[in-house]
């Protein structure tokens, strides 16, 4: 489930209100990127950015900083992974 965003409202805003949750990029490539770094990448290489509600913890391409999704991965197995 997710909820798109445009590369200009992730830049301004990388924590969607109300909630204050998480906006998750992707660059055009796919890679995760985690709100901390949606200024550091530019436009041309922007794919797409949402708000991350569940799935698997993804890994920041810039930073390698975790990104958990809002309510954790529904399909995760072994919960004590
Ligand atoms: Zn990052």
């Amino acid at each position: 489930m997710k909820r798109q965003v445009s590369f200009r409202e992730w830049q301004e805003a990388p924590y969607a209100w109300p909630g204050g949750y998480a906006v998750v990029g992707e660059d055009k490539w796919g890679n995760p990127i985690c709100p901390a770094c949606s200024g550091k990448i530019e436009e041309w290489e922007f794919g797409s950015a949402f708000i991350y509600y569940e799935g698997p913890t993804l890994e920041c391409v810039i930073c390698g900083s975790e990104i958990p999704s809002e309510y954790g991965d529904p399909w995760a197995t072994d919960p004590d992974e």
